[in-house]
């Protein structure tokens, strides 16, 4: 969760308990956490707020940035050699 202090904004890992530095602004403290690899799933319309062990720990990671997941160009040719 994102905790609201009296002025400011404390990313908190739902499941360890561990911090982030305060943000003054609350779109801060989410940038932040997604800066240090943290999640945020959404589990029974609740969004929980995971650091990023956890996240691992959990099954929850945050999916990496989309990847290109194969280069054509060298899967037809492979394909050439398989035969
Ligand atoms: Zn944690």
């Amino acid at each position: 969760m994102i905790e609201r202090q009296k002025d400011c904004f404390v990313p908190c890992c739902d499941y360890c308990g561990k911090r982030l530095a305060p943000e003054t602004e609350k779109q801060a403290a989410i940038d932040k956490m997604k800066l240090a690899g943290w999640n945020s799933p959404k589990i029974g319309g609740h969004i929980n707020n995971y650091c990023a062990e956890c996240a691992r720990y959990l099954g929850v990671e945050r999916k990496p940035a989309p990847r290109r997941p194969y280069q054509n160009n060298h899967g037809s040719r492979s394909k050439k050699w398989e035969n």
